[in-house]
């Protein structure tokens, strides 16, 4: 179907910096629980996008943190607007369901631990969009990991773009391993993501909500309801990423 492909690339171009398709076989090893056709039903593709935060953020001499802080819970309203019109525009082009993949939350919780719907970033890393480095986010060529993302499932069966199986980072690089306050990113390029968010993500209402056997018993509602706009901690693998640096990197060959 590639007269669909096209429309539906024609119709995300002004909204979106990059878009990819990924056809839902290359999802047989995404668990049950979390694979495209538990989502959707008859599931055939999977498109994903995304849109990068700004440069100058990381460059901000006292309000880096603030500013990434608006940044990404602004874009992921954005991003599930253009995924909440993209579902509808699926659905008037022929005898399509579409379903959009919330940006950020709801949130699935597994034993304590927090799972995207469908994950965005194998679902980019199967879309082409670029992929895994060792901090466990996925690189794109021209973006690096500044990238939120967004994504649809649809019972389209629309032809994938290729994938890029190859590491982006250096063989010796080791930076973010380095400059990671709680250790989260093993040299070996093993990535522990729970002790990455408990060090990065915060929100006021946690130590009241989640202080005791009840809270936690009901940890999915409060996160996905008054944790949404959580605080962001750390955002030191971004910037000491020699991937995110070149981007940064302005017309004179300086580092803004
Ligand atoms: S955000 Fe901070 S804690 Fe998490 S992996 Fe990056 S450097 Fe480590
Ligand atoms: S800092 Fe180096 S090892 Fe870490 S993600 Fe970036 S390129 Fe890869």
């Amino acid at each position: 179907m590639k007269n669909v492909k096209e429309a539906i690339s024609r119709y995300l171009s002004d909204k979106l910096s990059v878009i990819g398709f990924a056809p839902v076989d290359r999802f047989d090893d995404a668990p049950e629980k979390h694979h495209p056709k538990n989502v959707c039903h008859n599931a055939k593709t999977v498109i994903v996008y995304g849109i990068p935060v700004s440069k100058g953020i990381f460059s901000s001499p006292d309000y880096n943190l603030h500013l990434l802080h608006r940044s990404y819970h602004t874009v992921y309203r954005l991003l599930d607007e253009i995924s909440f019109n993209l579902c509808n525009h699926i659905e008037t082009m022929g005898p399509y369901v579409a379903v959009a993949i919330p940006s950020y939350s709801p949130l699935v919780f597994h034993s304590m631990e927090p799972w995207g719907i469908l994950s965005l970033k194998h679902a980019a890393v199967k879309a082409g969009l670029g992929a895994f480095g060792k901090t466990g986010l996925v690189y794109h060529p021209e973006f690096g990991s500044l990238l939120r993302l967004g994504g649809v499932v649809t019972s389209a069966d629309i032809p994938g773009d290729a994938m890029r199986d190859k590491s982006p980072c250096p063989p010796k690089c080791k930076e973010c391993t380095t400059h990671c306050p709680p250790g989260a990113i093993k040299e070996t390029g093993a990535f522990t993501k729970m002790t990455c968010l408990g060090h990065t993500i915060k929100h006021a209402i946690y130590p009241l909500a989640l202080k005791d056997e009840h809270g936690l018993k009901h940890i999915e509602r409060v996160i996905n309801t008054a944790g949404n706009d959580y605080w962001l901690a750390c955002d030191e693998c971004l910037k000491v990423c020699p991937i995110n640096l070149k981007i940064f990197k302005n017309k004179s060959g300086e580092n803004p």
